[in-house]
């Protein structure tokens, strides 16, 4: 049932005083019956002040995205550079907060997640980090509801997202459904709180709106609305299962814990997990990397909650604070030192006597045994010169990796760190360090070649400066294909050094042409007769 003009004429007589722009958004309303009908509005501003109107609240209103910007746990938040500034016009602004949102939640391996948009905006962040599951894999499946020109003039793109859902459910039977709203839809009007809510009542399963519209701001704002859509939504609708017997660690206490901002990267977290479980730390949920939709809602119930990176989804260790009380601390696993600061935090956090003594002891036996399996890399690695162009937590704690390892960190890239960052940096390589903010491959390759760099460590999309530079490139990034956190993880990190500082390519490469060397030059070839072919083949 179409019934879009008569909508339009009255919304427009209703408020065409205010109406500042042109654009012909179609809304769609699930009946009780589950038909849908549309209403065409006159604009976007008439849309807005119609559905407030109604009481109807589809789009998230500059109020709360101001609320997602302004986050009180950060020590940065009123800085300039915000982790959630505002992109600047002309400058690139990384992804946007539908690629945000995705990113932080797709990790949780179990769950349906539908791009509710056109085809293109899936494409964006499908599988772009290495996040590794150990066992279910629906999250690598990547669905969207695609959505046409026809879709959006016909008014069909509800009824689509409902189809989709249906679909998914039907298809693969899991046990939530994530569906992330992006720009077309948000700026046709979708209700999808609307058409989730449908879809939850109709079959019974989990699903959960993200509305991450591109056009609200950067990636780090999407991480924080997925972990927003987390707590509202997910975080508390069910408890812990109780301690398996066999699990049960004699004579220590299990505390329940949580991991904020770990991806799992290369299956790296798996390098920690064996020492959390030695200590008695049952990790209830690590958010989201190798999650599951069950583990994410038992969050509300860990003792403690650690924040693995410093940006994305703070919000979640502050909400869980403010609404269950779960204290929380920042740290990392990539070097030897954080790695044990991180441990020692936990005992310190959960303030257990019995837990402290463990842990010092269980770090002390990795540390001696590391160190020991280090050295011979070490003599190798000893006194060459870094430079890392990463940011957020990256770009001070592989800093401290690194100076375990006896390098020499020449530069580091700032681009994407706060302030709070850069101060760790400092505190790591002094008042005199160099920061980088420029990203582009002169600059980068500019400091390479004035500080003399042996490497270059950095993402992916730096790769091929490097390599047409025959500079050697580590990626440390979310594309890398080894895990290195934790101690473990530093061995796997001074492997890959050592194999790429060593290479013999870089010798082969960097080497004269064998076509310039005098003695080899190839004899130059006949000169050509008309029609082609040489005077050799005319004789
Ligand atoms: S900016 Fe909008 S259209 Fe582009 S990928 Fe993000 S959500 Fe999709």
């Amino acid at each position: 049932m179409y019934n879009a003009a008569c909508t339009l004429l009255q919304c427009s007589r209703l408020l065409y005083p205010s109406i500042r722009f042109v654009s012909f958004p179609t809304k769609h309303y699930l009946s009780k019956t589950n038909e849908f009908r549309s209403i065409r509005y006159g604009t976007t501003l008439a849309y807005t002040k119609l559905n407030k109107a109604i009481g109807i609240s589809t789009m998230k209103s500059t109020k709360d995205i101001a609320a997602l910007l302004d986050e009180p746990a950060c020590e940065h938040n009123k800085k300039e550079k915000s982790g959630c500034a505002k992109p600047k016009p002309g400058a690139s602004a990384g992804g946007c907060a539908f690629d945000g949102a995705q990113i932080a939640l797709l990790p949780i391996a179990d769950v349906a997640h539908i791009v509710h948009g056109p085809i293109a905006c899936a494409g964006s962040s499908w599988d772009n980090r290495g996040t590794r599951s150990s066992g279910a894999d629906l999250y690598r499946i990547g669905m969207t509801t695609d959505l046409t020109e026809q879709d959006i003039v016909m008014g069909r793109s509800e009824k689509r997202l409902f189809h989709a859902i249906k679909q998914a459910i039907d298809t693969y039977a899991p046990p939530a459904v994530f569906i992330y709203n992006t720009c077309v839809p948000a700026l046709v009007g979708d209700d999808i709180n609307a058409v989730c809510k449908s879809a939850q009542e109709r079959w019974g399963v989990p699903v959960v709106p993200i509305d991450s519209a591109g056009f609200y701001g950067t990636k780090n704002l999407g991480n924080r609305i997925a972990g927003d859509a987390m707590v509202k939504y997910v975080i508390g609708t069910r408890d812990p299962d109780p301690l398996p017997l066999n699990a049960a660690h004699s004579g220590i206490k299990v505390h329940d814990v949580n991991l904020v901002g770990e991806y799992n990267i290369a299956g790296e977290f798996w390098h920690v997990l064996p020492l959390l479980d030695e200590l008695g730390l049952r990790v209830l949920c690590t958010l989201s990397g190798d999650a599951r939709f069950r583990e994410v809602q038992t969050m509300h119930k860990a003792e403690v909650n650690m924040m693995v990176c410093s940006k994305a989804m703070v919000n979640v260790a502050r909400k869980l604070q403010q609404q269950y009380g779960t204290p929380w601390f920042e740290g990392s696993f990539y070097g030897i030192t954080d790695t044990s600061q991180a441990l020692r935090d936990f005992a310190k956090t959960l303030n257990d006597d019995d837990l402290t003594e463990r842990t010092e002891a269980l770090i002390q036996r990795e540390e001696t045994r590391v160190r020991k399996e280090l050295e011979p890399w070490k003599v190798r690695l000893k006194g060459k010169r870094v430079l890392l162009f990463t940011g957020g937590v990256k770009s001070w704690s592989v800093i401290s990796a690194l100076q375990d390892l006896g390098m020499v960190v020449v530069a580091t890239g700032t681009k994407k760190s706060t302030e709070e960052d850069k101060a760790r940096i400092r505190e790591l390589m002094g008042e005199d360090t160099v920061m980088i903010d420029d990203g582009s491959p002169r600059a980068l390759l500019k400091i390479v070649h004035d500080y003399k760099a042996d490497i270059l460590i950095a993402g992916g999309r730096n790769m091929y400066t490097a390599l047409k530079a025959k500079v050697p490139f580590l990626d440390i990034n979310q594309e890398r294909e080894f895990g290195y956190e934790g101690y473990q993880g530093m061995l796997e990190l001074v492997r890959q050094l050592a194999l790429t500082i060593e290479s013999p390519v870089w010798e082969a490469v960097r080497a004269p042409a064998p076509w310039k060397n005098k003695s080899s030059q190839i004899p130059p070839s006949p000169p050509l007769l008309k029609g082609g072919s040489s005077m050799v083949e005319a004789a």
